[in-house]
């Protein structure tokens, strides 16, 4: 065919649509939605926060400012661990949050941020994206009429701040440490009080001494923190965070309700939003540790006998559970099967990389 036949060919099949027939749906005009998303975090938390409005850019940008997201902080809508009741019931259309705010309903909601010696940020993505553990979490997020995306990462956490030393396992022994969730039951299985503060009630109580330790994520957020001042040992690794993901929730209705365009600008936003945030971290943290050594911090790493007795207490506790919790172990059997392969893989080569570069002079 000539150029020129094809090109007035084309110009043939084209011409009627705009003139005499209707519009096929896919170029109809969008309609205005309005979302509100409650974020369960303080504008404090900078990055983690900023996650939610990265999305709610990106989707306004991508549907032409049609589809707009207003952010609110943990607290302006709704209390920061209520994110996942408020957007169940509606209340707000979408939010962002950690899916282990919500243990309390069910353990397997764990598996959406992170358990202990679980998954790297990396990994968590290859599961996620890549591994079926996106469907699995949806299955259980159905429950509670929520559809979930991954919605940002810190890479691993820091273990936090101690105001002695931690030679062996032996000095956890009574030892009062802020740390929630999972990591403070695991925490208390070794002998430690763990405590659940907010951010904010951290720094005076690790000051007055009813806190000996605590943890909070990771260089960049600590040093806002000041905890640096009071408490100088930062340990590490987080073994409870060793890649926690935040999420993304949407109303299950109204997401049902959604035009296909303005699906797909979510969904694509909510990817760019998780990818952006681990950057952030990856930038922010190293010049930030730097500082705080610079300050006089002492950086250690938690004693083999922690790390050894914390994972064992770990995957005890698992076991157990799925024993009871059919939910859980319906997550928890693939997951740790995607784990163990992962391990096998990131350890011969991803780690030989890590160790040669990192370690030898
Ligand atoms: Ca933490």
């Amino acid at each position: 065919m000539q150029r020129r036949d094809f090109l007035s060919g084309a110009a043939a099949t084209l011409l009627p649509l705009g003139a005499a027939q209707a519009a096929p749906d896919a170029l109809k005009p969008l309609p205005a939605v309005r979302w509100r998303l409650a974020s369960s975090f303080p504008k404090s938390l900078d990055t983690i926060y900023g996650a939610g409005e990265t999305l709610a850019k990106r989707v306004a940008a991508l549907t032409g400012g049609r589809f707009q997201i207003r952010v609110f902080a943990g607290g302006e809508l709704v209390p920061g661990l209520q994110v996942l009741d408020a957007v169940g019931n509606g209340t707000a259309e979408c939010g962002h949050s950690a899916g282990y705010y919500y243990v309390g309903k069910n353990l397997g909601l764990a598996f959406d941020t992170a358990v202990p010696f679980g998954l790297t940020a990396r990994q968590q993505n290859a599961w996620m994206y890549a591994g079926g553990g996106i469907e699995l979490l949806r299955t259980l997020y159905a429950k509670y009429n929520v559809l979930q995306f991954p919605g940002g990462n810190t890479g691993a956490q820091m273990g936090g701040w101690f105001r002695k030393p931690i030679k062996s396992l032996a000095d956890l022994k009574g030892l009062k440490m802020r740390i929630p969730g999972i990591g403070g039951k695991i925490m208390a299985k070794l002998g430690a009080v763990p405590q659940t503060l907010p951010g904010s009630d951290i720094y005076p109580a690790l000051e007055r001494g009813a806190l000996d330790a605590a943890e909070w994520v990771g260089p960049y957020d600590d040093e806002k923190l000041g905890f640096h001042k009071i408490a100088k040992h930062y340990y590490y690794p987080g073994w409870w965070e060793g890649g926690p993901q935040l999420s993304f929730y949407v109303n299950q209705t109204v997401w049902q309700a959604l035009p296909e365009a303005y699906r797909q600008a979510f969904e694509v936003a909510t990817v760019e939003a998780n990818q952006s945030m681990l950057a952030q971290y990856d930038a922010k943290n190293p010049p930030a540790l730097l500082r705080l050594v610079g300050q006089g911090v002492q950086l250690h790493p938690f004693p083999k006998d922690v790390m050894l007795a914390a994972r064992r207490a770990a995957f005890e506790l698992y076991e157990a559970e799925a024993r009871t919790n059919a939910d859980f172990a319906a997550i928890y059997r693939p997951w740790k099967a995607f784990r163990d392969t992962a391990f096998q893989w990131f350890k011969v080569n991803e780690a030989a990389y890590a160790n040669f570069n990192y370690y030898v002079k």
